[in-house]
């Protein structure tokens, strides 16, 4: 994939640590940055719209997007698949933006073989009351829901230190800000700025 030299960030978390919250100002605050719609198997939510929240596919055409390797990465999550469009993201570098991607630990994995620099950012909750006090305010759940969310949350916080950075979401300003920080040191990272500097770098050292 032709790179000029965009970043990849692959923010992770369990639900219930407010992550998508958090990417959605992360979003707002930055043009620079592009968040990649994945497709997904499961079938939409109430109030969710197809190609905003997710492309939503059949398997079969889910297997032929993988068959014509169209996707980056993709995982069978909660017994749906999931999966980041090539295209979007060879758009979003084309066009000089860096690219968000909300995918899980699996995918994570995966891109990492990809593009080696991608930045993993893990999202945690502040504690594990405040984990169950996230998961139990989505709804009147029974018992059995809750229990399997928790499940899930800790297969997916088992996967934590794989990534770069681990931002703990206890004040959202605070983490809102660090994500922020980060993004912006990486804008000054040698691998991007080498690129984009060239040019001032070589006029400054002429004769
Ligand atoms: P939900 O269906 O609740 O929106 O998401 C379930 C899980 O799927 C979340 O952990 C989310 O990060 C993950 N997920 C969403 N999109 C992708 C994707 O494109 N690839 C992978 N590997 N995981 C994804």
């Amino acid at each position: 994939m032709d790179r000029p030299a965009g970043t990849l960030y692959v923010i992770a978390a369990p639900s219930g640590a407010g992550k998508t919250s958090l990417v959605r100002a992360l979003m707002a605050a930055d043009p620079d940055l592009e968040l990649s719609i994945s497709y997904t198997t499961r079938p939409p939510r109430p109030g969710e719209v197809d190609g905003e929240h997710y492309r939503f596919t059949t398997p079969e055409r889910f297997q032929a997007l993988i068959d014509g390797d169209r996707l980056l990465e993709h995982a069978l999550v909660h017994g749906n698949h999931y999966g980041t469009g090539r295209d979007a993201v060879e758009h979003a570098f084309a066009g000089g933006r860096d690219v968000i991607l909300e995918i899980d630990w699996q995918g994570a994995r995966q891109i990492r073989e990809r593009f080696p620099d991608m930045v993993g950012i893990f999202v945690l909750p502040p504690s594990r009351e405040a984990l169950l006090d996230r998961l139990n305010k989505r709804g009147q759940d029974s018992a059995e829901v809750i229990a399997r969310r928790l499940a899930n949350a800790r297969g997916e916080m088992a996967h934590a230190t794989e990534f770069d950075y681990l931002v703990v979401n206890d004040r959202f300003e605070d983490a809102l800000a660090d994500i922020q920080a980060i993004v912006r040191a990486q804008r000054r990272s040698m691998r991007v700025q080498g690129k984009r500097c060239a040019g001032l770098l070589g006029q400054l050292l002429a004769d």
